[in-house]
């Protein structure tokens, strides 16, 4: 399937030059996984990048996306991130392979945590200077409002949300950076169940959840 809120050029380019932090590479690599034209897109990326680096002196490096893979690929941390395989989309399973990977199976293997009013979350091991967890958001709840102090993409997995005029679903990744400020919501009909990962705390509007945050370490 092709969704309709997609990985940024930005984003791929990096994972593509494999420059993510860890967490990032998993929830881009699952994203890819459930979109065809993500998956294209990242192709062809691969086949520019692949060709840089066979023929770095007569390619021309002029243009916006070709130096920006050829930035990536120069400035690549000393220690690669682990690589996360890119697969087709497994049939009626939640997580798709390389979450499963990951998870060490489908979604009855994750252990989740209560994070109040029926939400519940699984922080999963990541390297790197990002965290990267599942989210259980039972159907027409809120996440509390909040603001971020970096970035935080968020991937559909099973249900939806409602973020504004948005609606993301299953396999819709949302990216949130400093300049926005949300209340997503779980659509009802269905519990929705989200990856998420961040490279900073959110700020959080309530004194409730600023409470609980070190706890939840969100
Ligand atoms: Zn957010």
């Amino acid at each position: 399937m092709t969704v309709k809120h997609q990985v940024t050029e930005e984003l791929l380019t990096a994972y593509a030059a494999g420059n993510l932090p860890e967490a990032f590479n998993l929830v881009v690599a699952t994203h890819v996984s459930l979109c065809t034209e993500a998956r294209v897109r990242l192709e062809a990326m691969e086949a520019v990048g692949g060709a840089l680096l066979d023929d770095l002196d007569e390619m021309p490096m002029s243009h916006g996306s070709l130096e920006a893979t050829l930035r990536l690929i120069s400035d690549r941390p000393k220690e690669p991130i682990k690589a996360v395989p890119v697969q087709p989309e497994a049939s009626c399973k939640v997580l798709p392979k390389p979450l499963m990977e990951y998870v060490g199976g489908d979604i009855s293997k994750v252990k989740w945590r209560p994070i109040g009013m029926g939400a519940k979350q699984a922080i999963l091991k990541s390297s790197g200077d990002a965290d990267v967890r599942l989210l259980y958001i039972p159907a027409g709840s809120e996440l509390p409002d909040h603001g971020h102090h970096g970035q935080e993409l968020t991937l559909v997995l099973q249900g939806a949300f409602i973020d504004g005029d948005d609606r993301f679903a299953r396999g819709d990744l949302e990216v949130a950076d400093e300049d926005l400020e949300h209340t997503p919501v779980a659509d009802i009909g269905e519990d929705c169940i989200c990856l998420a990962a961040t490279n900073a705390p959110l700020k959080f509007k309530g004194i409730a959840p600023r409470l609980a945050q070190p706890f939840l370490r969100i």
